[in-house]
């Protein structure tokens, strides 16, 4: 006789998608499907961590035995120092991952709406769906850009919207908003909305004309907001696991700590993120061979005739004109790893990271056989 064991889990928890993370390089590697495979799924660093940062935490391997400075005391000096913001607005997370969580948790409740952006990472949705909020999306449309006339709309008709999340620039698309339309966008919500900008690739899109810095810019704003960032990308240490918000003012930043877990940022990713902060050049570098590698991908695909969302990130968002899943399954034969977009409406592109030069020329010769 089986006797059903009562299920404890709430009715949000129940409901949540899976993330679907993807499988690792190293799970793609052991299927021996390709001899030489590539990881252009995940948005990493392609040049890896910096010389700087293996160095630091190299010399305080022996430390590992003791917990970590739960406050990121020196981080947060670095951190600080660069952004010209206060330490006690800064909240590391293990990932900026964590820090949407805790923004989550820390200000939303049942029914609380949220606003959204389709398609986007898909965690700005399911964080705020694990805390039982309404998550209210606005699609993009067929050319693949942030329209301001569409947020404007949905701001106007939830005049008590919680929460906004907007990805700057956007994943999986990599579009942005200039200047003007951000600041449209920030004036069209009531004051009480908790405004969140998600940066985690902005480096990529730094000092280009269609880019605003989000902090820069709420900064100057008298509301509650949250700037996430990571050193996951640019600063190529996804795997150790750090990122930050940046909050309005302190007490934002404290219900955040009250949410946190207290270890939450591990020994050798606060060592790691000191020291790539210290020697910015490898970023400068990365930046530019990625953003050349971008372009120049970006053009040849669109010449093969594919349509390639203009992008300011590390990736490219591509039409396929086919179902996604196919084209990651072929791709994936050839040693080549990529993320099938697979949400209603955009089941037909596929989202490609920039890899290493010849990586890239591996990418153009599998979209040329499609
Ligand atoms: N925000 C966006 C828009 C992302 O694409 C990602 C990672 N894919 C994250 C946040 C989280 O990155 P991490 O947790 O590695 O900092």
């Amino acid at each position: 006789m089986t006797t059903t064991m009562p299920n404890p889990a709430r009715k949000e928890v129940i409901a949540l998608p899976p993330y679907g993370a993807g499988q690792t390089l190293e799970q793609a590697t052991a299927r021996n499907l390709h001899p030489n495979m590539i990881n252009l799924s995940v948005n990493e660093n392609p040049l890896g961590p910096s010389p700087a940062a293996l160095n630091a935490f190299k010399t305080q391997l022996h430390t590992a035995s003791c917990y970590p400075d739960s406050q990121c005391t020196e981080l947060s000096e670095c951190l600080s120092a660069k952004l010209n913001v206060a330490k006690a607005q800064i909240v590391f997370g293990n990932g900026s991952e964590d820090v949407l969580s805790m923004l989550c948790k820390a200000f939303l409740s049942q029914g609380d709406k949220v606003l959204v952006a389709k398609p986007t990472f898909a965690l700005h949705g399911i964080y705020a769906n694990m805390m039982g909020a309404k998550v209210l999306e606005v699609p993009m449309q067929s050319d693949l850009s942030y329209r301001i006339d569409d947020w404007l709309d949905a701001i106007a008709c939830h005049p008590d919207l919680k929460m906004l999340m907007l990805a700057n620039p956007s994943n999986p698309v990599g579009c942005t908003f200039d200047a003007n339309n951000l600041q449209r966008l920030i004036d069209a919500c009531p004051l009480n909305t908790i405004i969140v900008i998600d940066e985690a690739y902005c480096e990529y899109a730094q000092g280009h004309k269609q880019f605003t810095d989000g902090l820069a810019l709420l900064q100057t704003q008298p509301r509650p907001y949250a700037v996430l960032r990571t050193f996951s990308k640019a600063y190529g240490l996804a795997g150790l696991r750090v990122g930050y918000g940046v909050m309005a003012n302190a007490q934002l930043a404290d219900y955040l700590h009250r949410v946190r877990t207290p270890y939450n940022v591990n020994r050798l990713a606060q060592l790691a993120a000191i020291a790539v902060l210290q020697n910015p050049s490898y970023l400068a570098d990365t930046v530019t061979q990625t953003n050349r590698e971008r372009e120049k991908l970006s053009a040849s695909l669109t010449e093969l005739g594919y349509f390639v969302a203009p992008s300011l990130a590390n990736f490219l968002f591509i039409d396929v004109k086919q179902p996604s899943a196919h084209v990651a399954s072929l791709l994936l034969q050839q040693g080549i790893m990529i993320k099938p977009w697979l949400e209603s409406g955009f089941d037909h592109f596929v989202r490609v990271s920039i890899g290493l030069p010849e990586q890239n020329l591996r990418v153009l010769e599998a979209f040329k056989q499609l």
